[in-house]
Order: C-alpha cells, then sequence, then structure tokens
C-alpha cells in the first residue's frame, strides 16, 4: 500500500497510511517494546495531500518509555503550519 503513495499525487479519498515505529528495542534497558494502541488522525502535508495516520504507539514494559514513529513525526513537522500548537506557544 505505502509503495503507491508518491509524492504530488492526487487522492480522491483520503488514504489511510500505516506508521509504526522504528524502534527494535528500548534505548533505556534494551526490553522489547510492546504495542501500547493505535490512534488514527488526519494529517496534511504538502507533499502527498491529506491522509489518515494510523499510529502504533509502543511502550517499554520495564520503564514506561513511549516510542512513536519518527517518520511519521518527520512528514508532520516539515508542514508546520498545519502542526496543532495546544500549548499557545507562538513561533518565532
Ligand atoms: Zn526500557
Amino acid at each position: 500500500m505505502i509503495g503507491d503513495v508518491e509524492a504530488g499525487s492526487l487522492f480522491p479519498c483520503k488514504p489511510t497510511i500505516h506508521f509504526h515505529p522504528e524502534i527494535v528495542t528500548c534505548p533505556h534497558c534494551g526490553a522489547k517494546p510492546e504495542v501500547k494502541k493505535t490512534r488514527g488522525k488526519t494529517v496534511v502535508t504538502l507533499d502527498i495531500g491529506a491522509f489518515i495516520a494510523k499510529e502504533t504507539i509502543l511502550h517499554c514494559p520495564r520503564d514506561g518509555t513511549l516510542f512513536v514513529s519518527e517518520q511519521l513525526r518527520a512528514l508532520v513537522e516539515r508542514d508546520l503550519s498545519f502542526a496543532r500548537q495546544d500549548n499557545g506557544d507562538s513561533f518565532k
């Protein structure tokens, strides 16, 4: 599915893209992270338009560290104008 996504493509309806943390072991203790939950949200980027990101969130069973997909975060952060800032900070 993800192989069909091309930069600049316009979709008639929003595709769903799954993101999974790239991490294999916890950098703190070496334990194997477990799936905590999945969440879906609509993301808009200039590159590939709007899509629904289904994100798997992992957590370390020993120390509780949360792991999210760096790929998804990088996609979103490249388009800061679309980032939701809930803490009221303004960009300088
Ligand atoms: Zn850990």
